[in-house]
């Protein structure tokens, strides 16, 4: 029982470490051939023209933003349920975000509902305020107008993207994937990535493909490929000569070391996600059926789920945070997922949400549970994890609340 479990690892082999190695015998450290080669295959993988590299997810949506022309006042329609950064570059340029509730289902933007605040929020006056954040209705509506949709593929799986393509036609929008849980996954047959304007992907140890730290913007615009080649490079336009700078730019530069590793792991996506597919199978055979704890689905427009992490459902009267305590109790560790963004305290104070302000968002963030998980697992430590949620689940639903 003493099997130790990661929450998440990178899935690291010989060729990746070689391809790095390679890296540290050339003088290029930056700005190289392993950036393009890499820039490349992640269009590819998106089915898309362009792949700019940058440092970070978050860096390449915030200069999406750039790209969308979001600027002070400004709307960019979001999700809650969401990590922190697909709301922070709006607020990056001076934006505001209008989060929109999630389907129940896939914790994905509803489509419905986005549908209506767009409405809402063309009309503007009192129609807009019932979408707007409290601190900004009535005589302090923001002075800009909607200007992009912002969807998460939340924990790999493609949102509903149609309908959502559609609200953003008939208002002009510009749609912004934040695909950054999503590379290699589909919707209805096309690649995340594809589906919008452009798409950022993310990088980080616990993503399904890993530079250590970076990102990359994927998009089909030759014009925004130029304009994030130059805002990622201090605002040096390519025809610049030497510290000659067209914009006001940012160092959101990606190495060619994490490059090279970057290029290893897309070689492999297929394996990589393939194995990361037979863990989430491992989790279901073990854990379907079981009480009180549901298991991820996938929703019929999803063709390919591009696993990023294992997410259940601990309902009532089971106790999703004393389950947490008692896992790691157990030696197993497991993560509330997602906070809801709107209830993080500076979204709070700066924006006066409250509990309750989006309920299906706030559900979710109260019963989801990230159990451990990697493509590198083994079926046995999927035991380990699954005997110990059974053992922590059954207690959890026999102890007195007063315990939680
Ligand atoms: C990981 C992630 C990001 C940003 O990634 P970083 O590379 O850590 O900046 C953005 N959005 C979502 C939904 C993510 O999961």
């Amino acid at each position: 029982m003493a099997i130790h479990v990661p929450m998440s690892s990178p899935d690291i082999t010989a060729a990746e470490i070689a391809a790095v190695n390679e890296v540290l015998r050339t003088p290029v450290l930056s700005i190289g051939p392993r950036l393009n080669a890499f820039e490349q295959a992640a269009a590819a993988v998106a089915g898309v023209t362009h792949g700019i590299g940058v440092n970070s997810g978050t860096s390449g949506l915030h200069l999406c933003m750039i790209a969308a022309e979001v600027g002070a006042g400004d709307m960019v329609m979001t999700t809650p349920f969401s990590f922190i950064a697909s709301a922070n570059c709006i607020l990056y340029e001076q934006g505001v975000p209008v989060f929109v509730d999630v389907d129940p289902a896939t914790g994905n933007l509803d489509p419905n509902l986005a549908a209506a605040a767009a409405t809402d929020l063309a009309q503007g006056g009192t129609a807009a305020d019932h979408w707007l954040p409290p601190s900004l209705r009535g005589i302090r509506r923001p002075e800009g107008r909607l200007r992009a949709l912002l969807p998460v593929h939340a924990f790999g799986q493609p949102a509903d993207m149609d309908p959502l393509i559609e609200v953003a036609r008939s208002q002009d929008l510009t749609v912004i994937e934040d695909a950054c849980e999503a590379i290699g996954a589909a919707y209805k047959g096309r690649p995340a990535g594809s589906l919008g304007d452009a798409a950022v992907f993310a990088f980080y140890p616990n993503k399904q493909v890993t530079t250590g730290e970076g990102g990359m913007i994927v998009t089909s615009r030759e014009s925004w490929a130029g304009l994030f080649r130059s805002l990622r490079n201090q605002g040096r336009d390519v025809f610049d000569g030497w510290l000659n700078h067209t914009r006001l730019g940012y160092n959101y530069r990606l190495d060619e070391l994490s490059a090279a590793l970057g290029l290893a792991q897309l070689n492999r996506l297929d394996e990589l996600l393939e194995k990361r597919a037979r863990v989430a199978a491992w989790y279901e055979e073990r854990l379907a059926g079981a009480e009180f704890v549901e298991t991820p689905r996938s929703a019929a427009s999803t063709t390919r789920m591009s696993w990023f992490v294992y997410v259940v459902r601990v309902l009532p009267p089971a106790r999703r945070d004393l389950v947490v305590r008692l896992l790691a109790e157990r030696g197993v560790p497991s993560r509330p997922y997602f906070t809801p963004i709107h209830l993080q305290p500076f979204y709070r104070q700066r924006f006066g949400y409250r509990d309750g302000d989006f309920p299906v968002t706030e559900h979710l963030g109260a019963v989801s549970l990230a159990l451990p998980f990697s493509g590198v697992m083994t079926e046995e430590q999927v035991d380990t994890v699954c005997s110990a949620l059974h053992e922590a689940v059954k207690h959890s639903v026999m102890a007195s609340p007063a315990s939680d």
